[in-house]
């Protein structure tokens, strides 16, 4: 089954852009997924093709309309999910990527200016997702991050059936630091246990590294995790930490 996105955007000309290159782009073309961009502009209903209007209450850009808005969800709506990018969303997470790709696709709409005139979130079934605490220009990089993550999940994308099994953020953990030749570099060499061959150690290490460093850097992330909050770092954890900075 083909995962199909459909992409309701005003500058259709960047798909699928970073999304035509490695695992995603060799995807498309073997057509584990599909990818349709649509103009928004295409529905606008004025002799001007005008798809925005001053902000009502004043202030200072311009407000998608919700009636060119619904036309264009209304076009291609299907049952699918309908996304759309804006920083008022709930933060994207892996859980939620998982659920996605497990589907047979989604309808992502892409804003522009200041954004979506609010009321098209009450009138349809529209899931507003934000890529993280930060505004950018428009939603369309936020809807090839969100494809990006998706995509790399369907069966037959990645190289080793496993690699997208134990990742940052299964179980609310970011995922151990990773190594490879050559074992000695710049004076650094790979922690012992991982060259020791011995399996359940290196388990034990590595989740005690996720831990680690997930309370480190993610506190947010541990309290998810739960159990482990209270301790602070390592010792052997933050001398690492120090000595990178
Ligand atoms: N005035 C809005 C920001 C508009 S930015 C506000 O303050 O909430 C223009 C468009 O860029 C948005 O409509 C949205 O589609 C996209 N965008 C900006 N930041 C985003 C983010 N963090 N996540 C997802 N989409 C984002």
């Amino acid at each position: 089954m083909t995962f199909r996105a459909t992409v309701l955007t005003l500058y259709p000309e960047m798909f699928p852009g970073p999304l035509g290159a490695s695992l995603a782009g060799k995807a498309l073309e073997e057509g584990i997924w599909a990818l349709d961009a649509v103009n928004i502009r295409d529905f606008a209903t004025d002799k001007h093709r005008s798809v925005d209007d001053t902000p009502a209450g004043g202030g200072a850009g311009m407000v998608l309309r919700p009636d060119v808005l619904a036309g264009a969800l209304d076009g291609v709506a299907d049952g699918r999910p309908m996304l759309a990018l804006t920083p008022r969303g709930a933060p994207l997470t892996q859980e939620r990527v998982r659920e996605l790709a497990a589907g047979e696709g989604m309808i992502l709409l892409c804003g522009r200016f200041e954004g979506f005139d609010e009321r098209i979130f009450e009138a349809r079934p529209i899931e507003p997702v934000s890529i993280g605490d930060y505004v950018l220009s428009g939603g369309e990089l936020g809807a090839m991050v969100v494809l990006d993550a998706c995509v790399r999940l369907l069966p037959g994308v990645m190289g080793a059936a496993s690699s997208g099994e134990e990742e940052s953020f299964d179980e609310s953990l970011l995922e151990y630091p990773h190594y490879t030749r050559p074992v000695t570099w710049e004076g650094r060499t790979i922690p012992e246990v991982l060259r020791s061959g011995d399996h359940a150690k290196i388990a034990a290490w590595r989740h005690e590294r996720a831990v680690d460093d997930t309370r480190l850097r993610r506190p947010d992330l541990i309290e998810r995790h739960g159990g482990a909050s209270q301790a602070p770092p390592s010792g052997a954890q933050r001398d690492s930490e120090e000595k990178n900075k």
